[in-house]
């Protein structure tokens, strides 16, 4: 068994030790928390041992009537990985703290390149990370992007992706975030740094990002285009990305329109918390013409890049493949959600006129 140690029980964090607990080879050993909230007891209900991240603050837990099974160094001591799964620029503080207990880490994609000795999507850089002892899983949105650049690059060759990213204000429990009542071009400057972001998992692959924030919480939006080295039809374009175990294609029978019905199916469905770990791409969005490929996905932040830290230890700590491991990750968890509804098999549908 792989023991597992998830520091940083957050959006991530939460969502990582429940998919490392779903695992057959992988002990959860236990997670911390800064402080006694609501998280912290939470954990607790669940059955996680958790460790105070703050030594001088274990006595909180205490006073709190929240029981704790030690401190962050009592759980690296414990594990043969540490998930880094802190806010932005504290993984990089604790880099050395993992280092001091020579345990190997992974962090998240908050945190810059170089934090870690390579990054990490299982898709596309599984076997790079052999022999590495820190990783770091790419962004949501770098993660989406590689999954759905890597298939076409390998089918037809990619001559130049270009990305709007429509990004999500801020996660469900970030009441602070924002904007509450406008889109904004965050950054400002274009291209983004999304693309280079997706160079580091899949290098050599042309793409330009550009990205917004918009007032909404339960998914990013992606307007794709890439031009092919090839003229595929638009129907096996779809075949390929259907293929993809990580990639829901969305029939246009299912009515689903948007996230807040994406969310609600991935509810029905019975995922826990609604949590959607696949790209979803709109299938009726796909249309090839001439070398151009368009299309719509939304991909869930706040769980595409769960089965990716899972898929992380994996390639840290053991020989298996990439293929074996992901094949583990998605049974275990049930990833690759796949509609019952017809699809649609003609070719995209006729444009419409435009009424805005
Ligand atoms: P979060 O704020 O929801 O959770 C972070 C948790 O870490 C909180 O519970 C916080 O109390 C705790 N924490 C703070 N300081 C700590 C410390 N010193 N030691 C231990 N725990 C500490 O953040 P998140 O959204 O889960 O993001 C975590 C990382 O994942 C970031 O690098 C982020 O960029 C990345 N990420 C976030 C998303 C997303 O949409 N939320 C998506 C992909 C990647």
């Amino acid at each position: 068994m792989i023991r597992v140690g998830v520091n940083g029980y957050g959006t991530i964090g939460k969502r990582v030790a429940d998919a490392v607990a779903a695992q057959p080879d992988m002990e959860l050993v236990g997670v911390t928390k800064t402080k006694p909230n609501y998280e912290a007891e939470s954990a607790i209900r669940r059955g996680y041992d958790l460790y105070a991240a703050i030594a001088d603050r274990a006595e909180e837990f205490d006073d709190a009537g929240v029981p704790i099974a030690g401190t962050l160094s009592d759980l690296l001591e414990s594990v043969d990985v540490a998930v880094d799964c802190t806010p932005s620029g504290i993984g990089a503080r604790n880099r050395s703290v993992y280092a001091a207990h020579d345990t190997p880490a992974i962090f998240q994609g908050g945190e810059d390149a170089d934090v870690a000795d390579a990054s990490f999507n299982a898709r596309t850089s599984f076997e790079a990370a052999r022999g590495a002892d820190t990783l770091r899983v790419v962004s949501c949105n770098t993660t989406g992007l590689a999954r759905l650049l890597a298939p076409l690059e390998a089918a037809y060759g990619v001559e130049k992706a270009r990305v709007t990213l429509v990004r999500r204000g801020g996660d469900p429990s970030e009441t602070g975030r924002g904007p509450i009542n406008d889109v904004v071009p965050d950054p400002t400057t274009v291209p983004s740094h999304h693309g280079p972001d997706v160079n580091t998992v899949l290098p050599g692959v042309d793409v330009d990002t550009a990205a917004l924030k918009a007032p909404v919480t339960a998914m990013h939006t992606h307007s794709v285009n890439v031009t092919l080295r090839e003229t595929p039809t638009t129907e096996t374009v779809r075949e390929l990305l259907d293929a993809e175990p990580r990639i829901f294609t969305i029939p246009e029978a299912a009515g689903i329109d948007g996230a807040g019905k994406l969310k609600e199916y991935a509810m029905d469905c019975g995922r826990p918390r609604g949590d959607l770990w696949e790209n979803c791409v709109w299938e009726e969005s796909i249309n090839v013409s001439g070398r151009d490929l368009y299309l719509f996905e939304n991909v869930h932040q706040e769980a595409d890049v769960v089965p990716e830290n899972v898929d992380a230890i994996r390639a840290l700590t053991t020989d298996l493949s990439a293929t074996e491991s992901v094949e583990r990750t998605n049974e275990a968890l049930g990833v690759g959600l796949e509609s019952l509804l017809a699809s649609d098999e003609g070719d995209a549908r006729d444009p419409i006129t435009a009424d805005d």
